[in-house]
């Protein structure tokens, strides 16, 4: 079986993973929070660990993953003792915690489903399961705020997870973490002491001094705090917190778990003690990946995963990266209105190495969006209604394995599609072997192809009307008037054409 290759950020280096069970892999995908909509910074991330989960079932393995939802917990600016993302915005819409977190989740499944992102578990995302999803989530029975899990089922549903969900088994860990000497308690919450965990700052490689400097700033700090960048693992129903929404009762009394806890407690309880890979963004390295290494010595004595990887930024053509503070973000919704569709974006992202920034531009997106076309339009020209497999081309195959398992080299798995579509092979090995690819790179190829088939028209059969539109947009792009032909794509598109921009020129298809 052909090895896995990461970075791994505990090493800094492109390293061989040797998993910890022989021919299987555990994978705990830090996963997003439900509190706003997911932007093309988020889709980023969700589609390149969608890649890795399907290159690590592609080369063989069997994959055990876990993606939670933090429905609870998750503080503005990370701090402790800052406002509960999704309860502020419960408070704001006057509106039950859960019933806000269930909206987004369920926004964020379906583009997920769009952009042909699987489930966890490998599954496709159906719409059925979505609503099922929901409709199972915890409540709160009694109206009190404290919520009961939902249904057995929903606990990891396709392999996703959700905080509220499994507030027990957090209290477990914080209550194993206490019994190891790792916390301490004070009026107002339970902290992890740093200092009782050496390897502390391996992670972030930042000093422990600069550590507490980072977090000088905040603006309320609890007095009987031991160290600066203690954390909390329970905070308890009092002072700031007194009026705390969702709340639970434990060991220390009511309250409601820190955020980093959810990651510890769930990853323990479906993968393991330890596992072999644990995924996020490089805004986590710091502070929440720092302190989950920290919780998982506290409780079981070492790490919890042995590759730690992460994503880099998409950011904005001044490198500045995308958030909903700045004006540089964009959501799916902006980037269908213009006429992409959700796998041109997906395919954009494909385009990157995750271990970069990427700078997010409309013309990249344009880009993108002409070579998958022209993929689909090579595929078509060879595809067949009556094709039903042909011979793997084993040399492309080698050589796209070779780059997907190298570290999720995405942008030379995609030359390597590129080379195949236009070689000169017979026809049905080159669908047979595109397709084979195609489970990895998830761009839905033969669908696409046979898409754009049957909603092809011959330009000569078009009306005078598209054609004299058409004619027109042609003019405007080449004035560089894109106002104008971003305008006249609008107006086709509402009589019922997308146009699609090939390397040929334009071409259209019925909507
Ligand atoms: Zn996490």
């Amino acid at each position: 079986m052909k090895k896995l290759k990461l970075k791994n950020t505990l090493t800094r280096k492109v390293e061989s993973l040797d998993p910890i069970e022989e021919e299987k892999i555990k994978m705990y995908n830090c996963g997003p929070t439900v509190y706003w909509n997911v932007h093309a910074g988020n889709l980023r991330a969700d589609v390149v660990w969608d890649v890795l989960a399907r290159t690590i079932r592609y080369l063989g393995y069997d994959l055990d993953r876990i993606m939670n939802f933090t429905d609870v917990g998750h503080m503005f600016h990370d701090e402790d003792f800052g406002e509960d993302k999704v309860e502020s915005r419960a408070r704001a819409e006057d509106k039950d915690p859960i019933d806000i977190a269930n909206s987004y989740i369920e926004q964020i499944l379906g583009e997920f489903k769009k952009m042909n992102i699987l489930n966890p578990d490998g599954t496709e995302i159906t719409a059925e399961q979505i609503n099922t999803y929901i409709a199972q989530s915890p409540k709160d029975t009694n109206g009190d705020g404290v919520y009961k899990p939902g249904n057995s089922d929903n606990k990891n549903f396709h392999g996703w997870t959700r905080a509220v969900d499994h507030v027990e088994e957090m209290i477990e860990i914080v209550r194993k973490i206490m019994n190891k000497g790792f916390a301490y308690e004070t009026g107002q919450a339970v902290y992890f002491d740093v200092t009782k965990y050496p390897d502390y700052t391996t992670l972030s490689g930042q000093s422990l001094n600069e550590k507490a400097e980072a977090v000088r700033d905040e603006v309320q700090v609890d007095s009987q705090k031991k160290h600066p960048a203690d954390f909390v693992l329970w905070m308890k129903r009092t002072g700031k917190y007194a009026d705390h929404i969702m709340h639970w009762n434990s060991p220390w009394g009511d309250g409601f778990p820190g955020w980093h806890i959810e990651c510890t407690a769930m990853a323990s309880t479906y993968l393991d003690e330890r596992f072999d890979i644990h995924t996020g963004g490089v805004d986590h390295i710091g502070v929440h990946h720092t302190n989950e290494r920290a919780q998982n010595f506290g409780a079981f004595g070492h790490d919890g995963a042995n590759f730690w990887v992460h994503n880099e930024m998409l950011v904005d053509k001044e490198g500045e990266k995308a958030s909903k503070s700045k004006k540089n973000v964009y959501f799916l919704e902006d980037i269908e209105a213009k006429g992409f569709s959700p796998l041109d974006l997906r395919y954009y992202f494909l385009t990157a190495s995750y271990t970069k920034p990427m700078a997010f531009s409309w013309e990249g997106l344009d880009g993108a969006k002409a070579s998958r076309a022209s993929i689909i339009k090579s595929l078509a020209d060879i595809y067949v209604e009556d094709y039903d497999g042909g011979d793997m081309l084993e040399a492309y195959v080698e050589e796209f394995s070779d780059a997907v398992a190298d570290n999720i080299n995405t942008p030379t798995a995609l030359a390597v599609l590129h080379k195949l579509v236009v070689s000169s092979e017979d026809p049905s090995d080159i669908l047979r072997t595109a397709e084979e690819i195609d489970r990895v790179l998830g761009l839905d190829l033969i669908k696409s192809v046979k898409d754009y088939k049957s909603n092809q028209v011959e330009i000569d059969d078009l009306s005078d009307e598209v054609q004299g539109l058409l004619n027109d947009r042609l003019q405007a792009r080449n004035e560089k008037n894109f106002d104008k032909s971003d305008e006249i794509r609008d107006k086709l598109s509402t009589i019922g054409y997308e146009v699609i921009d090939t390397e040929e020129g334009q071409t259209v298809k019925k909507l």
